[in-house]
């Protein structure tokens, strides 16, 4: 196992993501698979296990502690996360918090984060009536929790801001980021800013989803052509062993062979050579499908409903490629004003633009895809109805 240092702890680089486990025909979790494949991965030396209140219906951090609890606890890592996205209102954020630590079958996490940060659940995230942040740093002081993050789905630009507004607060940061988000979701940047304030990065998503790791016929084919044994999973995962400030990269296992199959990546360090890179480019290049926009803002200033249009592009393109709901949950934070709907068509971006981009045709379009998209108020009444039950306010 290769392992990365963070203050002086000793991590795997490989981490259990607890987000997908398997489930059996009665549509339950099956946790003679979990044990098994926790039992593997620990063997083969993974010891970061990561999950979240809202996972798996909530069922997530207890078959987590099942399958760790004949273990020294000084002998793994978890991470868990707090649901500020997920929440029916303001709520006792603190007996939110020891459930999940007694859920997790321990008294202390050695990572925990805010939960999905974006342009819509920051104001969340940071309500005074909330109080969320406050609460989590006490936890923090008392010893509950020993290093505090947050995950992050929002812009570049967005990130800069926090990391500006929270200089010291928060220690790692965990982000979306693979060899097709590198440029399509500016994880470049993100993980550019984050290392420059000298903290650490966590990566979730490794491969998009599922996305990178079965990939179409055609773009298969490039990967066997390099080596006709390899996952296309192991190409994902060894892109981002080659970024020196990844501390722990998240894969949500679901079968022992996806376990066996990334114990053997992570086995030792094998970056990835010029022509393994230069296919991973192209493969990306032909997942990309929507518009070439650099964000360099030339079509903002005349814009008279004064959007951000870059930020709609980004969202734009990441929809196409999908899945859409973080992007409409970026766009849920937008005023209605402000939103891709407010373009009124006038075409001085189109003329400003460089790359060409028929910018009001996108808006028009990324209105539609809005419009029908996964809407986050509605998918997330479930998760508000657990928290309620769970702290007794109904
Ligand atoms: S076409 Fe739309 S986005 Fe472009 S400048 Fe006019 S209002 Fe703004
Ligand atoms: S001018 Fe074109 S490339 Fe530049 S930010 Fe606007 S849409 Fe993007």
């Amino acid at each position: 196992m290769i392992y990365s240092d963070f203050k002086g702890k000793k991590l795997s680089r490989l981490g259990f993501g607890c987000m997908r486990f398997a489930k059996n025909e009665a549509g339950e979790i099956d946790q003679a698979k979990v044990n098994a494949m926790f039992d593997m991965a620990i063997a083969g030396g993974v010891n970061y296990f990561d999950t979240a209140y809202p996972y798996l219906d909530g069922k997530s951090e207890l078959a987590m502690a099942e399958a760790l609890k004949k273990y020294p606890r000084d002998s793994y890592f978890v991470a868990d996360k707090f649901p500020g996205h997920s929440l029916p209102g303001p709520v006792d954020n603190s007996a939110l918090f020891e459930l999940s630590l007694r859920k997790c079958g321990v008294d202390y996490f050695d990572f925990y984060l805010l939960h999905n940060i974006n342009e819509w659940s920051v104001k969340i995230y940071e309500s005074a009536e909330y109080h969320i942040l406050p609460v989590l740093l006490r936890k923090r002081e008392e010893g509950k929790i020993r290093h505090l993050g947050f995950s992050f789905h929002g812009s570049a630009r967005m990130l800069e801001e926090l990391l500006d507004r929270y200089d010291g607060v928060f220690e790692f940061v965990q982000i979306q980021c693979n060899y097709l988000d590198w440029t399509l979701q500016d994880a470049k940047a993100k993980y550019d800013l984050i290392t420059s304030r000298g903290l650490g990065v966590w990566v979730m998503e490794p491969c998009r989803g599922g996305k990178l790791a079965a990939l179409d016929e055609a773009n298969a084919a490039k990967l066997r052509a390099i080596d006709p044994a390899a996952s296309d999973a192991s190409f994902a995962f060894r892109f981002l062993q080659g970024l020196p400030n990844v501390k722990v990269i998240l894969s949500g296992m679901n079968e022992v062979d996806q376990v066996a199959d990334n114990l053997r990546t992570f086995e030792r360090e094998r970056p990835l050579g010029e022509a393994e890179r230069a296919a991973l480019d192209a493969i990306a290049a032909s997942l990309k499908k929507g518009v070439p926009c650099t964000a360099c803002r030339y079509c903002c200033a005349g814009c008279p409903a004064g959007l951000d249009i870059p930020f709609l592009i980004e969202c734009y393109n990441s929809i196409k490629v999908g899945p859409a709901l973080n992007s409409t949950m970026r766009l849920d934070g937008l005023s209605v004003d402000k939103r891709p709907a407010a373009c009124v068509g006038c075409g001085q971006c189109a003329h400003a633009c460089p790359q060409g981009i028929d910018v009001p045709g996108v808006l028009a379009e990324l209105a539609e895809l809005y419009a029908a998209g996964p809407k986050w108020g509605e998918m997330s009444k479930g998760r508000q109805d657990n928290i309620r039950r769970d702290l007794n306010m109904d």
